[in-house]
């Protein structure tokens, strides 16, 4: 398996060749500031003791305190969490939001537990690491396997052990402790936007039926995962012309060359839990997917979805990276020879920490702006960092993957 901590070096060594960048400083970024693991007694239901073992990088806080996500998963490790650190880092400089980059997480399957089990974790994990946490130092938010309940545990804990009231101190929370409006929506809908902004600068080839000439109409779309992310950007690109022909959860895919309908199918998997038998589709494997002649491909599941195997495989021309490192430094290679444009994680996906941004900012100053507000200011945000990235790469004349590490590594590195 691709290690996903080497594969960021990598991004960011490719970025420090191509533009020269100070290598004194591209190393101390190579390495995260603190790694912090803790062991988490939990008293569980029958009356035995299980001891957890929990995680948290600090990559950098040169921009300002450490943020990033905590994921509960039986597989999470030391290079997953330091990985994924260091994107946050890249991803936050990207958007421009004054954050560091910071990413935890503790071994368990937590559906293994139940309620009680879950949240005396939460609060240990907490009560582990609370000195290394506040609004002003790391503000943790949910990831994989974790949610704003699971949040308001986290913050209830910090708040009784520190002996302050900070909604600052995690972000991602329940509108009515202190959530943004807009934050479920922003991953999806901030993918829109930059799908919007590509096809204006004329990064999207022109589909074989309809065409630019035609507005978006005739541009087919297939997107791996049908989760918080795909849904929502799948209900932009429905409402902006484009033709959903896939899309995908882990038991497999469905396709219609008519198009798919996306009030269906989430009614569809909200009834019956998974998209398998949505009317009008046919079933596909999440590998036929990832091969469709369609316009754009938009992996929204998994990491480590292109790799040096499939690579050569690919139809698209152009992908949109909703997921986190869902391609290999090998598949990356392949796809600039192949003439693959892709819209790299750090900027595609930025949408979510840029509305935790405004979160957290609201929390700060006792505000509370509308869902138009805050999904108006994230458009503008990601048209913002969309340009800087677009001028890097004519630049530089590189990918957008290298251009978007340059314009966040100038920014840091700036600032260092
Ligand atoms: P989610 O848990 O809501 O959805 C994940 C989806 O992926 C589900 O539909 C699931 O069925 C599907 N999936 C799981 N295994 C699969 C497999 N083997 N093949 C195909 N599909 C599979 O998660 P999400 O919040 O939508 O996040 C999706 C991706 O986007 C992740 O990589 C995440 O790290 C990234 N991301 C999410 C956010 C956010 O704000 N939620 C922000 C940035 C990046």
């Amino acid at each position: 398996m691709n290690n996903p901590f080497e594969s960021a070096k990598k991004q960011l060594q490719i970025a420090a060749d191509t533009a020269q960048l100070n290598l004194n400083q591209v190393e101390r970024l190579m390495h995260p500031d603190r790694y912090i693991e803790v062991s988490i007694p939990v008293e569980m239901d029958d009356g035995s003791q299980r001891i957890f073992e929990g995680f948290r990088s600090q990559h950098n806080n040169t921009m300002g305190p450490y943020k990033g996500g905590i994921r509960y998963h039986q597989d999470v490790n030391l290079d997953e969490v330091r990985a994924l650190s260091f994107w946050m880092s890249f991803k936050n400089a990207v958007i421009n939001v004054p954050f560091g980059g910071g990413k935890g997480g503790i071994i368990v399957n937590p559906k293994e537990l139940s309620e009680t089990e879950l949240e005396k974790l939460s609060r240990g994990y907490m009560r582990q690491m609370w000195r290394n946490f506040g609004p002003e130092i790391d503000v943790p938010a949910p990831d994989v396997n974790t949610n704003g309940t699971i949040m308001g545990w986290m913050r209830d804990e910090f708040e009784k052990l520190s002996g302050t009231i900070a909604p600052g101190v995690i972000t991602g929370k329940a509108i009515e402790d202190g959530g943004s409006e807009g934050r479920t929506e922003a991953t999806g809908f901030g993918g829109g936007y930059i799908l919007r902004e590509a096809l204006e600068a004329g990064l999207i080839s022109p589909p074989s039926q309809g065409g630019v000439a035609e507005g978006r109409g005739g541009l087919t779309i297939a997107i791996q995962g049908f989760g918080n992310v795909a849904t929502y950007l799948s209900e932009y690109v429905a409402q902006h012309g484009f033709k959903i022909v896939a899309l995908s959860d882990s038991k497999g895919g469905v396709y219609s060359s008519d198009g798919i309908d996306v009030s269906l199918a989430e009614q569809h998997k909200k009834i019956s839990g998974s998209l398998k038998d949505l009317e009008g589709t046919s079933e596909i494997t999440n590998e036929q997917l990832l091969e469709l002649d369609v316009d754009v491909l938009v992996p929204a599941a998994l990491e480590n979805v292109f790799t040096a195997e499939n690579a050569e495989k690919i139809k698209a021309k152009f992908i949109l990276e909703m997921a986190n490192g869902p391609t290999t430094p090998e598949a990356d290679e392949i796809f600039a020879k192949n003439g693959v444009t892709v819209v790299p994680d750090i900027l595609a996906n930025s949408g979510g920490v840029c509305v935790s941004y405004f979160e957290w900012y609201q929390n700060m100053h006792n505000e509370k702006w509308s869902k138009e507000d805050a999904l108006k200011k994230l458009d503008e945000h990601m048209v913002a960092a969309f340009k800087e990235v677009r001028d890097a790469q004519v630049k530089y004349n590189c990918t957008l993957r290298t251009a978007a590490y340059i314009v966040a590594a100038n920014r840091i590195l700036s600032k260092m």
